[in-house]
């Protein structure tokens, strides 16, 4: 409850004492009036006389009304509504000054303060609502310096991530321009492998374009009725060759063929390349990759598996963080950057899926849920 002052205290005391002898001063001059009126008017203080006999009460015929008990019955009722009015009026303005001295309090910068005292009635629910406001303003205060920070993380891996690559190019193109070199295949040698990572930073700045671009809030999502079956079938078509090389057997299946789903078929793509592109990698001693889709009611199950190396069991929950590699798979020279399923995931968000990722000695596998329709506001952007 809210305690107010000794000073408001006092000061509503001196208001009903003020009310109290005004009212009385109100009272005897209606009095005055009304008994001079009555006086004046013959006809009516008989006509009150009349009334008065007519009202008794028991056998007696005891008389329980008189002229003055009813004046003063209804004056003082009028006076007690407008004492308990005024104070009640006045407290409520108390109740306010406190309202806006927290507030005052809070806007100064006090933002983990909240107004402490409850009140009845429509004063309990402005404090609820500045208290909600000033939570969501702090909420969204906090997200926005995670979002920066985040950010400055971005930044500082990709000019680390670039960086890397660009000293080894610049290293090996000053040998051949100081002719630091003993013969042409010398040559060709440091040119390959400034070639070599050249590439790798392209792939970086190209995957990097992509995450900010399906990162940003209300990324354009195409949507339009894609066959799965198709897209998935084109995707395993593309990394057959690769597969074939290293003797892995790419397959994809979908149940039902055809199998219609709502999606941007450009970014889905992506997702499932991605995890190809990976299983493809980093599956060591696979012999196959999977891709299998199912549909459960309003949803479908796409699961890429592959029989490699499993995944070590600390590393599955932070596979979707950008920039994050598992430790193996730094070391060797596979040139990632770590976007790859960081991309996944937000390609998935944005179509209201979900991905998760399991992995054992015999199989990891990715599977990605996606509803087979998309949710209609979302539709339009
Ligand atoms: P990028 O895809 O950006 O070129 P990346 O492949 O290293 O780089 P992600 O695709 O995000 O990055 O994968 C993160 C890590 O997850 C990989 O470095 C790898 O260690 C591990 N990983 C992903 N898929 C598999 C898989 N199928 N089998 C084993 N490890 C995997
Ligand atoms: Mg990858």
């Amino acid at each position: 409850m809210l305690k107010l002052t000794g000073r408001e205290k006092g000061a509503l005391i001196f208001e009903g004492i003020v009310t109290v002898a005004l009212l009385i001063l109100i009272n005897v001059a209606v009095v005055v009036i009304i008994q001079k009126f009555i006086q004046s008017n013959p006809g009516l203080s008989s006509g009150i006389f009349i009334i008065k006999q007519s009202l008794w009460l028991g056998p007696f015929h005891t008389r329980i009304w008189s002229y003055q008990w009813i004046a003063n019955g209804i004056l003082l009722l009028i006076d007690a509504w407008v004492v308990w009015w005024r104070l009640i009026r006045r407290y409520h303005q108390y109740q306010m000054d406190h309202i806006l001295d927290e507030l005052h309090y809070i806007a100064q910068g006090h933002l983990d303060h909240r107004i402490p005292f409850r009140l009845k009635g429509s004063q309990q629910h402005v404090i609820t609502s500045v208290n909600a406001l000033v939570d969501s303003a702090v909420q969204s205060m906090n997200d926005e310096r995670q979002i920066e920070k985040s950010k400055d993380e971005l930044i500082t891996n990709v000019s680390h991530d670039l960086r890397t690559p660009l000293t080894s190019i610049i290293g090996y193109l000053r040998l051949i321009e100081d002719k630091q070199y003993h013969s042409e295949e010398d040559i060709v040698k440091y040119a390959h492998i400034a070639y070599e990572k050249s590439k790798q930073m392209k792939t970086l700045v190209e995957d990097l374009f992509e995450y900010t671009k399906v990162q940003q809030h209300g990324a354009p999502v195409n949507l339009m009725t894609v066959d799965l079956s198709e897209l998935l079938e084109q995707v395993a078509a593309s990394f057959e060759l690769e597969g074939e090389k290293r003797g892995i057997e790419v397959t994809a299946t979908t149940k039902p063929d055809p199998l219609k789903i709502e999606a941007d078929p450009e970014k889905l793509g992506r997702v499932f390349s991605n995890l190809v592109a990976n299983a493809l990698k980093y599956g060591n001693g696979a012999s196959y990759i999977r891709i299998a889709a199912t549909v459960a009611g309003d949803q479908v199950a796409v699961k890429v598996a592959n029989d490699g190396t499993k995944i070590p069991a600390a590393s599955l929950e932070h596979l979707f963080e950008r920039f994050y590699r598992v430790e193996s798979s730094r070391s060797k020279a596979t040139g990632g950057t770590g976007l790859g399923l960081a991309i996944v995931k937000s390609i998935v968000d944005l179509h209201h899926g979900q991905v998760t990722v399991t992995s054992d000695d015999d199989e990891t596998a990715f599977t990605v849920t996606l509803p087979t329709a998309q949710p209609k506001e979302e539709a339009k952007g």
